[in-house]
């Protein structure tokens, strides 16, 4: 075996350890709060504020629109609850997709039950949005729309420019969840055209429990939480400092060393999945095979239960995960693989890997070796199999 290898980026990254440095000084030395007046307070206000600057340069955006939160599903949060109740007045409709992560669905469904009508566009089959159909569900009475840049199960990557562009002078706020493609594709909010878009530290080798919410200047927009005076008095809390500083420096790390990594993720997860298609009988490549994030690569395996497929892998020292909620307990196939149009029996033996800067090309044989080996004893064990086989035996 070639030892632990690791396949669940999309899940989360590992802090750098360049950026684990410059946060250390700023939990037990440089404590100060940044509201605070006298220099250990006024020293971390100013490394916030570089951070900030940081995040505004990797977007292309203004630092007084980057404002730092506890996390994506915080930004995400903020940013919808936050959209729609400012615009009440212009109307109570909102659209988004039906493959959004549950930090963006499960909010919109609160929004629904509380005076909202939600519109969930559905994706095309490839996992990507047309925006012409979504551009012609918003109305007169339409706030805000939110389409993910890139999805966390199939690697998707949504039309967000284009969406923009077909929304421009509807006076309708456009929010994207940039989570996934912060270091992976280009992300600049005046070539994208959007009011807000969410991001987090933890993808892109910064520590967890940070994100940011870009928001253009002049959108209007309440606050999620109440409180201090923090963030321009936008966003209540003591500011975590070591954490936005971690984010401040992964993200420039992220951005500038994002086309050589890309470039390499892309080489291995394109040998992978060329490996797995010739390899494995009755395998599914889900999502769109070129508009897709480098690292992201989706199977879902006739006959068998990702379950045990996560189970043995973990057995074999590899550590990916299954687009299906099953991992949680839940016996339901994922939302996303449904929305493909994937039958359930097909999305419960679905299988994400996600590669990332620590991936390496002598591990693909083992990886794909290891998964043909594991697919294949599931299915001798599947009832569903043997029925399969007995059934292509009479036929012929
Ligand atoms: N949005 C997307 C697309 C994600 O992949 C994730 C995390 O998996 C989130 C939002 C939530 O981010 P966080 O874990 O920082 O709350």
């Amino acid at each position: 075996m070639a030892g632990l290898i690791y396949l669940d980026n999309a899940a989360t990254t590992g802090v750098d350890v360049g950026v684990l440095e410059k946060m250390i000084p700023w939990f037990a030395e440089n404590y100060g709060n940044p509201s605070s007046i006298y220099s250990l307070g006024r020293d971390a206000k100013k490394e916030i504020e570089n951070a900030r600057a940081k995040v505004a340069d990797a977007l292309n955006s203004r630092p007084n629109e980057i404002f730092f939160t506890g996390s994506g599903t915080e930004s995400d949060n903020w940013a919808i609850k936050g959209a729609a109740f400012a615009s009440v007045r212009k109307g109570r409709h909102l659209v988004t997709t039906n493959i959004e992560h549950h930090a963006v669905l499960d909010t919109f469904e609160y929004l629904s039950k509380n005076g909202f009508e939600v519109t969930y566009v559905p994706v095309e089959p490839n996992g990507i949005v047309d925006a012409r159909k979504l551009a012609a569900s918003v109305r007169d009475d339409t706030s805000l729309v939110s389409v993910m840049m890139a999805n966390n199960e199939i690697g998707t990557i949504q039309p967000i420019k284009q969406i923009a562009g077909l929304l421009a002078g509807k006076n309708i706020l456009f929010h994207t969840d940039a989570v996934q493609a912060i270091g992976a594709v280009p992300v600049d909010v005046q070539d994208l055209g959007v009011d807000l878009l969410s991001l987090s530290a933890h993808k892109f080798h910064g520590p967890k429990g940070t994100g940011a919410l870009y928001i253009k200047r002049g959108t209007r927009i309440d606050n999620l939480l109440h409180g201090g005076g923090q963030e321009r008095t936008r966003r209540a809390s003591t500011e975590n400092t070591p954490g936005i500083i971690g984010l401040g420096y992964a993200i420039e790390k992220a951005v500038a060393g994002m086309e050589s990594n890309s470039a390499g993720i892309r080489k291995i997860r394109d040998a992978v999945v060329k490996k797995v298609l010739s390899g494995i009988p009755y395998s599914i490549y889900n999502g769109d095979p070129e508009k897709r994030l480098p690292g992201n690569a989706n199977f879902a395996f006739r006959f068998i239960e990702g379950e045990g497929l996560l189970l043995l892998l973990d057995m074999n020292g590899i550590m990916a995960s299954s687009g299906s909620a099953c991992t949680s307990g839940s016996l339901d196939p994922s939302h996303v693989l449904l929305a493909l149009g994937l039958p359930h029996e097909i999305a419960h033996g679905s299988l994400r890997l996600s590669f990332g800067t620590d991936s390496r090309m002598e591990d693909v044989d083992y990886i794909v070796e290891t998964i043909k080996r594991i697919v294949l004893r599931l299915r001798e064990m599947s009832p569903l199999y043997e029925d399969f086989v007995k059934g292509k035996k009479l036929e012929e």
